[in-house]
């Protein structure tokens, strides 16, 4: 089956088209700078061959347009018609409290989304465009949404209730949910089976560590537990985010420095984490590289991002009664030997450990001879579960 796997941002739409038959990712590409001047379609062919187009890219469904004719182009194509892409899965944020699973689009399962717009105001439109761009230019090709927060969604009351009063949470569906939730069920059961293991048997700690950043507690191929919440705000230091705090200090800021809420949301999504505490960048690179000239505040970032994750680790091991494998994945996760090293400094009364030369040269499995713990690191692919998703409904139905 060919799969054409989307995900819609608010100016942007990456794609990748997948021949699941033979394991194969034919081509992907990105269509960044939707309804500005000069939009770009970055296309890239398994062969190596790629071509950037500048173009007047008005909207989603010219984007999509732009997309499925770079799939059929003579030169730079991997398919003769329209009819060869079997199905497309979408990336979707929030799926809300009704989608526990990837499910097939209907007008119904648009209508929910539309009704999940508060939960999610930046992702879940360009989501549903996307949608509706595909309904037009593909009519007769099913879709399916994969949704962020699903494998999230099976969470106990004790981990996704806050404490404020339980009316809010039925009134307004205030509540942790998750994200990067097809990431961590990517990289948790990538680990069950380079432990040679079912994932039914094993407590795994994952950690997505990108510009965005969460870790899950999956007990037994289950989310039982994650750092983000109601929205991705909570939990870890994160390049621009905040994560954790004590919810006082917003109204205090908020007071002291008499900012609107509109206001306050871009000082904690935008203007915190690494970027707040070190002043200097939101990338970890940069991070790393002034830390280790000596700039302070750039080592306290750099301290409060490990110490964070660190804590976590713990957290999660307590809740899961133990701890078989930690899995570090994302940007910073996959490429940082520095911060893997700080995060599983001193980690040894858990049975963790890593070793020292592997985690530099980039291994797979990280862990030191003796551990008992497995470390590993391992690269996310999240339009892969996508497709797989898919194939696997489309095929159902
Ligand atoms: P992602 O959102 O998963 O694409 O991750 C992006 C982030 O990964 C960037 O902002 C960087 O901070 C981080 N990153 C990428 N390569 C490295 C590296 N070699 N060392 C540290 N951080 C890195």
């Amino acid at each position: 089956m060919k799969i054409l796997v989307l995900n819609c941002g608010s100016s942007s739409v990456k794609y990748q088209f997948f021949d699941l038959d033979k394991n194969l990712a034919l081509c992907k590409g990105l269509v960044d700078r939707i309804g500005m001047a000069g939009a770009v379609l970055a296309h890239s062919r398994y062969d190596g061959e790629k071509i950037n187009l500048v173009a007047e890219i008005l909207d989603h469904t010219m984007a999509i347009e732009y997309v499925v004719a770079i799939l059929m182009s003579k030169n730079h194509g991997v398919i003769a018609t329209q009819k060869d892409i079997d199905a497309v899965g979408h990336r979707v944020v929030h799926g809300g409290e009704t989608f526990s699973g990837s499910i097939k689009i209907t007008d119904d399962v648009i209508r929910v989304l539309h009704e999940n717009i508060g939960l999610a105001p930046l992702h879940n439109p360009p989501n549903i465009k996307g949608i509706q761009a595909v309904t037009r230019l593909l009519p007769d090709t099913p879709q399916v949404g994969v949704f962020d927060t699903a494998f999230h969604s099976n969470m106990p009351h004790k981990a996704f209730l806050y404490g404020i009063p339980y009316e809010l949470y039925k009134k307004h569906k205030i509540r942790r949910y998750g994200f990067h939730g097809t990431s961590h069920r990517f990289v948790s059961a990538s680990a069950a089976s380079m432990m040679n293991k079912d994932i039914s048997e094993l407590k795994i700690v994952t950690a997505h560590l990108g510009n965005g950043c969460s870790m899950a507690a999956v007990d037994r191929g289950k989310s039982i537990d994650t750092t983000m919440g109601f929205t991705p705000l909570e939990g870890l230091l994160m390049g621009t985010r905040s994560g954790d705090m004590d919810p006082s200090v917003i109204l205090y800021i908020m007071g002291k420095e008499e900012l609107t809420s509109s206001e306050a949301n871009t000082l904690l999504n935008k203007h915190s984490g690494l970027t707040g505490i070190s002043g200097e960048s939101s990338d970890m690179r940069d991070i790393i590289t002034s830390m280790k000239e000596g700039h302070k505040r750039s080592r306290y970032a750099f301290e409060v991002f490990c110490y964070r994750i660190k804590k976590y680790i713990g957290a999660y091991a307590a809740a899961m009664g133990g701890l078989d494998a930690l899995v570090f994945t994302g940007g910073i996760g996959e490429n940082s030997a520095d911060v893997r090293a700080e995060v599983c400094k001193d980690l040894g009364f858990l049975g963790l450990e890593i070793d020292g030369k592997k985690n530099d040269s980039r291994e797979d499995d990280i862990s030191a001879p003796n551990s008992r713990v497995k470390v590993f690191r391992i690269s996310t692919d999240e339009e892969l579960v996508i497709a797989r998703d898919t194939q696997e409904i489309v095929k159902g139905n």
